[in-house]
């Protein structure tokens, strides 16, 4: 049975212990009964508008005990990780609860005057007036924190506004991307694991796919899914897979044969999925071109983003000219790579995309080559057997195949 797999049991609230002021059927007696096989417990919860004492007062109401030091919030989080980074005057747009998270950690909580950071959780009587002040205060350097990224939640009259959706009107307006504490981000994982001794028989429990499961499996751990309606996922390497599902937590202790491994895929999950352009381009000499990216340093074939309104074919023909001054026509395609080990690129603003490239052979037919300062440090031809070292490490193969003289088009 799944209880016997694990010690550790990161136990989702909302939607698991209970939804709204009603118990969930059966939460109640499987924590009684992992606590008697002497399992350790932790709550996991991205609601940001209470104190830790306030949720174990709140389950102990619905008739089940707990302990303080088991609940692991995105307030309680966010000021450790505040406290941590010496952090000591903060704009929150919050309850009176989480302003007191901070007050815990000797950090105030101001209302004018500069700040250190800006957090944003949730209160229902958040004004525009303190969203429009975040903003200001993110401008003039303070960092962004968010407590979690919950765009909305059923309320009584239809779906509310939550966190998330705060967050993105800030980040819309000031163009910057904040340091996310909630599940499906690693804080509060980490917290817990700290808080276990980073035990590897640890299991998240959730019953949200995209919060729960995807932030378990984020940082290695297993995850079981708390499903009431079926959802499915058509990639078989989908971070938001649980390891199991089950609909009440007594399930737990039941025979279970529907168990699926987990194992790191060797990609990041990404945020979005992107098409791209790269070019081989050989010189009279038969060397190719490569450019040095500023951002990373490496060097790669000259490539970019297809932009709106632009066909694949515009796209390379306007990336080349822009990076390195070159006036280029397509020749042929060498090939379509879409494989995530390579094609999942993270980003020092956060952002993790999944690119479908798209590789084409050019010919010159003009222009004088030159780096683009902005995008590239340098542009040079290499013989095609003496490549640079720090090549991006996909490039050789994809230079290969345009080589192919004989072959069509790959698909990797
Ligand atoms: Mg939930």
């Amino acid at each position: 049975m799944l209880a016997e797999r694990y010690d550790v049991f990161l136990i989702d609230l909302d939607g698991v212990m209970y939804v709204g002021d009603e118990l969930l059927p059966g939460s109640g007696e499987a924590v009684e009964a992992l606590r008697r096989m002497g399992k350790q417990i932790y709550f996991l919860t991205n609601d940001p508008r209470y104190l830790r004492r306030e949720f174990c007062e709140k389950l102990l109401r619905l008739g089940v005990s707990s302990q303080e030091e088991e609940f692991i919030t995105p307030g309680w989080t966010a000021a450790h990780y505040l406290a941590q980074h010496s952090i000591r005057r903060v704009q929150v747009i919050g309850t009176a609860s989480l302003r007191a998270e901070f007050a815990n950690q000797g950090i105030q909580a101001v209302t004018t005057g500069e700040c250190q950071a800006v957090v944003v959780g949730y209160d229902e009587c958040t004004t525009l007036a303190e969203v429009e002040q975040a903003v200001r205060q993110i401008e003039n350097g303070a960092w962004f924190i968010a407590t979690n990224s919950d765009l909305s939640f059923p309320g009584k009259d239809g779906r509310q506004l939550a966190t998330g959706a705060i967050v993105q009107a800030i980040q819309a307006a000031c163009r910057r991307i904040p340091v996310i504490i909630g599940k499906p981000y690693p804080p509060m994982f980490q917290q817990a694991l700290y808080k276990t001794g980073n035990s590897s028989r640890t299991v998240m429990i959730g019953d949200s796919p995209d919060t729960d499961i995807l932030g378990a499996h984020q940082c290695g751990l297993d995850a079981i899914l708390v499903e009431r309606i079926a959802c499915r996922y058509p990639a078989a390497n989908d971070y938001r897979l649980p390891n199991a599902r089950i609909t009440t937590l007594l399930e737990l202790f039941q025979h279970s044969s529907d168990f699926r491994e987990w194992r790191n895929p060797g990609f990041p999950w990404p945020d979005t999925i992107e098409p791209g352009v790269t070019a081989v381009i050989l010189n009279s000499q038969g060397e190719v071109l490569l450019v040095e990216r500023v951002d990373n340093g490496l060097w790669g074939l000259p490539s970019g983003h297809v932009e709106k309104a632009e066909t694949v074919t515009q796209a390379i023909v306007r990336e080349i000219c822009e990076e390195t001054g070159l006036a280029v026509a397509v020749e042929k395609l060498v090939g379509v790579y879409s494989e995530p080990a390579t094609q999942v690129f993270s980003y020092p603003s956060g952002k993790r995309t999944h690119f479908i490239t798209l590789c084409f052979r050019c010919t010159i037919t003009g222009g004088h080559l030159r780096a683009d300062k902005n995008e590239i440090s340098r542009a040079a031809f290499f013989a095609v057997d003496e490549l640079p070292a720090n090549l991006l490490p996909m490039h050789p193969q994809w230079l290969n195949d345009a080589l192919d003289k004989a072959a069509a088009a790959v698909i990797r």
